[in-house]
């Protein structure tokens, strides 16, 4: 069985509006409140996973060592001072070459962001790199479009690292035992959600899945279909893939882990007439 242990690597702040998209303010700020800059904590939650044969992998790794980050990217995005990843690692008894595997969901900076140290050398010395092809080809497939998306540290992380990166097709099963990665474009057009088959999540037990759907949904304010971030890439594929996925969550009772929820690690949800989706239940860890 895959154990699953949510750390927080990073917190930082976001632009409230930006992580709500068409959402009005008025409507978003009752839901959770932003500082004066306008802007809502947000965790960057990374999963740390034992794997069945005793291999440790991470799904995304944060944000990296915000000593890596200029005064000025540290204050725009309110990143905390300390990097929290390396401390919460420790408290399980791991270093960064303890890692075997880096799971990513997608590359953007706050999910793939510690690939790499700023003189480029890679902070997880012994890890595989897994990715969708398809999100690896937005990284690297050089749309002038996209160059907010991957910013240059990214694109040099990946570069660097291509030895080590399993470029994942879709037609992939597991890719460990119990763990796949579905595709779930929208947020970017090639990112994946982490599926676990019976996966035990730490201080819960073992549940009858979870899915960590990346920024498809990461908080659990944006369950409803328009709620979804202005930096998806493609918008109404955000909202077809809640439309086909979260029915399934809410029959199944699939655990969805969440990435940015700066109060809780993961939900479970049903069906409301009114109100499209609701959580039923909270994991925090
Ligand atoms: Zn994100």
């Amino acid at each position: 069985m895959n154990r699953i242990t949510p750390i927080t690597a990073n917190t930082f702040r976001s632009d409230g509006g930006a992580m709500f998209g068409l959402v009005p303010k008025v409507l978003w700020s009752r839901l959770i409140e932003p500082n004066e800059n306008n802007a809502i904590l947000q965790r960057a939650t990374v999963l740390l996973v034992e794997l069945e044969d005793g291999r440790k992998a991470l799904v995304d790794c944060g944000c990296g060592d915000p000593a890596d980050f200029s005064e000025r990217e540290r204050k725009i995005h309110e990143l905390d001072e300390e990097w929290l990843l390396p401390k919460a690692l420790a408290t399980q008894g791991l270093g960064l070459e303890d890692i075997d595997a880096v799971i990513l969901g997608h590359a953007h900076w706050d999910h793939a962001g510690a690939l790499c140290r700023a003189d480029g050398a890679p902070q997880f010395p012994n890890a595989d790199i897994y990715l969708r092809a398809a999100e690896l080809e937005c990284a690297l497939g050089g749309d002038p479009l996209l160059y907010k998306s991957y910013p240059e540290k990214i694109r040099n992380s990946l570069r660097s690292l291509r030895e080590r990166i399993h470029p994942v097709a879709d037609a992939f099963g597991d890719i460990f035992p119990g763990i796949r990665m579905l595709p779930a474009p929208g947020h970017s057009a090639g990112q994946a959600a982490i599926y676990f088959e019976q996966p035990e999540l730490a201080g819960k037990g073992t549940v009858p899945a979870a899915m960590f759907a990346g920024d498809n949904c990461p908080s659990r304010h944006h369950l409803r279909m328009v709620f979804q971030t202005a930096y998806d890439t493609e918008p109404l594929r955000t909202r077809a893939w809640k439309r086909e996925w979260f029915p399934r969550c809410a029959e199944e009772g699939i655990w969805l882990l969440l990435t940015h929820d700066s109060s809780v690690r993961g939900i479970q949800i049903a069906a409301d007439p009114k109100r499209e989706y609701v959580e039923i239940d909270q994991y925090e860890f």
